[in-house]
């Protein structure tokens, strides 16, 4: 069994760290947040004082951070004056193509394998072991890597080279964005039309509307599965960071000349709700916004 650090125990790092720790593996976890922390070590972790600390007699270092300048600092700062050569990096935060390569390549070059391999999911497979990763790297590193994902892992997928598992994450959430809105949308509409919401999910989940939105993650109270839609749209996935990740898809499809308007149009969306105060609400709760009166346009 290996020695694992953990960086980064969030709504993600926070349900993933401990399934390693199940398999076997012995979890040094480390976050800012001292709750955080415990909370690991109640699922099984040990408990390290810092970075440098979680690091620093590690086989693999897998790290679950918020967004790209958190990567760029842990990566350059703490991990790599701390951890042996030849050690095995996983980063599954969700950040941009360039920044993945930049730091991958950095730490090539010090001599450590290094994978992105962020994660589709949300927190419920976080802590069931249920998420799908998408892995960027050599062939080699997968392989390497492979066995210390499956732990956390319903699908280890090998996207392409480093930089890869970034992209396919990109378009993936870009499509999320879009889906979950349109959910919203659709159940908002379904309400004033004067449809039971419970039966018009019935409908839907088994019609041509069905999205992972809709049928794993209903953003209206008591409908569908047990979802932050039911806990006041407390916890899941930050709308601060869909709105990240969609910035992160226009981003890049401007790079490549893509044209993305239905991506653009949920970000504008999320950048209105972010900036009306519902950022560390989950990304559902925009369905509280579609829903306002006043929203309606006068085209
Ligand atoms: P989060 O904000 O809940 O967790 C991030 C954690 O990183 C926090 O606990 C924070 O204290 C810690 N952290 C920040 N800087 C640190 C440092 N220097 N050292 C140690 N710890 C540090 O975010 P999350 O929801 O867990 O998401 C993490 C990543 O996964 C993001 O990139 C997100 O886009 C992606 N993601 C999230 C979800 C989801 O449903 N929440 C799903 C898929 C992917």
């Amino acid at each position: 069994m290996a020695k694992i650090a953990f960086i980064g125990l969030g709504h993600m790092g926070g349900g993933m760290a401990p399934n390693l720790a199940k398999a076997g593996h012995e979890v040094r976890a480390f976050d800012l947040v001292p709750d955080a922390v415990k909370h690991a070590q109640e699922g099984g972790c040990t408990p390290a004082a810092s970075v440098a600390d979680a690091v620093k007699d590690a086989d693999v270092v897998i790290t679950m951070l918020p967004a790209a300048q958190h990567v760029r600092a842990v990566f350059t700062n703490d991990i790599a004056p701390n951890a042996k050569p030849g050690t095995l990096l996983i980063d599954c935060s969700t950040i941009d193509v360039a920044s993945a390569r930049e730091v991958g390549e950095a730490m090539q070059a010090k001599g450590f394998d290094f994978l992105d391999a962020p994660v589709s999911g949300g927190i419920a497979a976080a802590a069931s072991g249920a998420l799908t990763f998408m892995v960027g790297g050599s062939d080699a590193q997968f392989e390497r890597a492979r066995p210390f994902i499956e732990p956390m892992a319903k699908a280890v997928i090998h996207a392409g080279q480093l930089g890869a598992g970034q992209a396919a994450k990109i378009c993936n959430n870009m499509i999320l964005g879009a889906t979950m809105v349109a959910t919203c949308e659709g159940f908002a509409l379904a309400e004033k039309l004067g449809l039971d919401l419970q039966t018009f999910f019935d409908i839907s989940s088994k019609a041509s509307g069905q999205s992972w939105s809709m049928t794993s993650y209903c953003p209206v109270p008591g409908v569908g599965p047990e979802t932050p839609a039911d806990h006041g749209y407390e916890g899941g996935f930050a709308a601060a960071l869909m709105l990240k990740d969609l910035k992160l898809a226009a981003d890049a499809a401007r790079s490549v000349g893509a044209y993305t308007p239905m991506g653009a149009e949920a970000e504008a969306l999320y950048e209105r709700f972010v900036e009306g105060g519902g950022g560390s609400k989950d990304f559902s709760g925009i369905i509280r916004m579609i829903d306002e009166p006043g929203q309606g346009r006068q085209n």
